[in-house]
């Protein structure tokens, strides 16, 4: 059989430009890549294995091994997982499967540092090896495929690659970079790969080998002394599954490579929190709230980023059933000692098991934000914040001090990027509804920063006041301008601004807050109570009888477009306003539907 020339897809073509032209600066990325690869391919074989135990051939144990040939100018990462047919090959390394390279381009910031992180996160990883070599060789068999059904893909990493078959008798796959000039001098080198190693792959639970190097003195007097290759593999990475070790003996820098790893994300995140549980249910769980939204947060179908294992066994990614969707922002792993390994995601669906570690995990989350949240404020008000349903875990704010950003500051940093999809969780988790409504923050008038709880509001009602008000709008300087405010501004009565396009939905799920109700400013004929004083209502009523002729008249004109025309205290300077009918969608959930084209 012969060897077939194929192009690249038009992305991958443009991928390949971009990597090749904008990461040279930070070369060594292509090795975390690599290695991860070659990871991912042996959690796929052990997964496989699960229901054909034949894959593992002889080669029960799996490994990544690297090596390189200084002569030569190569550099071999190799791997015993499941490797690949002729087809995968193809599509795998030709062919971008995920959508989004558009928006991968579009989000290359020039900054380096920042653009090697969305490699990982967009799934062009592998196309990072021509950052460093000028030609690129895959030899590769998937388990269970004869020998003779191995293959060959090779790549300058400009229009094209070939692909031929080839005879490979050992499963897996083994990736040979040829390094060009710079690279070249930097990598070939067995310190400076073990550094990077250290550095990106020290999580990765199965081992990473590097041939062991022995210093050899010149055989001659004068003859300069090398190092030289014994044959023999030494692990160098910890090879043991994070999450399993414990925790005092893992250092922040390390929950913090684990966590960029998980997530590819280049911040450290805010805070995590890693607990086994133990009772009716048992698991590990490792759980890590980001300091930077996602690109795909709004995506309808994006999934919680939890890597389910069992027994440590790697199961499946992004398990949806082990988070609400309101908390789809949350990175982690979790490990179950009970469910089975043949678990699949419709089965997940169904387990007991499965909801007490949902339950478990969004106490969890939620604990933590309000550790977070505690912190931020300089009194803390409310005492039954902290989280005692999972009693097998003293901690709570882990983590909290591997981040620049100061204590106080991060639960405004978490709002800022997450709190319109925690907004999500009072219509979504009835159940932790008032432990959700507790971590809900505001402008209002009294507040030019969206800092204020529904906790502060009740604090400073004034008395005889009987409701908690809030206005929704498009955006803060909406809000503020609107006439419906006149008078709660006039008499000194806080209102809260709800700017978020979810704010809407959300308060049809949230009536009152500790005993109090919530009252939209923009709907009805808002009723102050006993903060109206008797010569408002006196004068409102003499001004409805003598208005009276006015508003028939008004009312006949635009009776198609209004329903009631009424005079109104709650204006001070504007002559009219809109107001809705109580329990009928408002002014801006009527805009949104319109928008969105109900
Ligand atoms: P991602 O890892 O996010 O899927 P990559 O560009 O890193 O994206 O890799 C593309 C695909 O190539 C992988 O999804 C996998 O199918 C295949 N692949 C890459 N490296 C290996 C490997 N060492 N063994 C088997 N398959 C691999
Ligand atoms: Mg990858």
């Amino acid at each position: 059989m012969s060897t077939q020339k194929h192009a690249f897809q038009a992305e991958v073509a443009q991928v390949l430009h971009l990597v090749t032209h904008s990461l040279y600066s930070n070369p060594e990325i292509f090795l975390r890549e690599l290695v991860s690869n070659a990871a991912d391919a042996c959690d796929k074989l052990r997964f496989e294995a699960l229901n054909n135990p034949a894959l593992y051939e002889d080669a029960p144990d799996l490994r990544v091994r690297i090596s390189f040939d200084a002569d030569a100018k190569t550099l071999t990462i190799e791997d015993n997982g499941i490797g690949m047919s002729q087809e995968e090959a193809i599509a795998n390394l030709g062919t971008i499967a995920k959508s989004g390279t558009r928006e991968f381009t579009s989000r290359l910031t020039g900054d380096q540092k920042a653009d090697a992180q969305l490699i990982g996160q967009f799934g062009v990883g592998f196309y990072s090896a021509f950052i460093v070599a000028d030609k690129v060789i895959v030899e590769t068999r998937r388990a269970g495929l004869p020998a003779s059904e191995g293959v060959r893909w090779i790549s300058q990493g400009t229009g094209d690659f070939e692909v031929e078959p080839i005879e490979h008798a050992e499963r897996g796959t083994r990736i040979t970079l040829h390094l060009q000039g710079d690279a070249a001098e930097q990598f070939l080198n067995g310190w400076k790969l073990k550094s990077i190693i250290n550095k990106y792959s020290d999580h990765i639970s199965l081992p990473v080998q590097m041939e062991k190097e022995e210093w050899k003195d010149g055989e001659k007097e004068g003859e300069p002394g090398r190092m030289v290759k014994t044959g023999e593999w030494e692990t160098i990475n910890q090879a043991s599954a994070l999450w399993t070790r414990p925790k005092k003996d893992i250092t922040d820098e390390q929950y913090i490579a684990f966590y960029q790893h998980l997530s590819h994300d280049f911040a450290p995140p805010l805070a995590w929190s890693h607990n086994k549980v133990e009772g009716s249910t048992e698991y590990t769980q490792l759980l890590y709230i980001p300091s930077k939204a996602p690109h795909d947060l709004w995506n309808r179908d994006k999934k919680a980023g939890i890597k389910l294992y069992v027994k440590r066994v790697f199961i499946m990614d992004e398990a949806e059933a082990l988070l609400p969707s309101y908390l789809r922002f949350v990175f982690g792993v979790l490990d179950s000692a009970d469910l089975p390994l043949n678990v699949s995601r419709e089965l997940l669906q169904e387990s007991r098991d499965v909801r007490a570690i949902r339950d478990g995990n969004t106490r969890r989350v939620l604990g933590m934000l309000e550790a977070m949240a505690q912190a931020a404020s300089a009194k803390p008000t409310d005492a039954d914040v902290t989280d005692v349903t999972d009693k097998s875990d003293a901690s709570k704010t882990e983590g909290a001090q591997a981040n620049a950003i100061p204590e106080e500051e991060k639960y405004a940093r978490f709002y800022a990027e997450f709190g319109a999809v925690l907004k999500e969780g009072l219509g979504e988790d009835f159940a932790n509804r008032d432990r959700i409504a507790k971590l809900l923050r505001y402008a209002s008038t009294a507040s030019d920063t969206v800092s204020v709880s529904l906790a502060d509001y009740k604090a400073r009602m004034k008395e005889g006041q009987k409701a908690i008000y809030y206005i929704t709008a498009d955006n803060l300087a909406a809000a503020k301008s609107s006439p419906q405010l006149e008078l709660f501004r006039k008499k000194g009565i806080e209102v809260l601004f709800m700017t978020d396009r979810v704010d809407e939905w959300a308060m049809g799920f949230l009536h009152e807050f500790d005993g109090t109700p919530l009252q939209s400013i923009a709907k009805g004929a808002v009723d102050l109570g006993d903060l109206q004083d008797e010569e408002e209502r006196k004068a409102a009523e003499e001004a409805a009888a003598q208005f009276k002729p006015v508003l028939e008249k008004l009312k006949q004109v635009l009776k198609d477009e209004a329903e009631d025309v009424r005079v109104t205290t709650r204006l001070v300077d504007s002559p009219a306003c809109l107001v809705v009918k109580d329990g009928q969608l408002s002014n801006q959930m009527a805009r949104l539907l319109r928008q969105a084209g109900q």
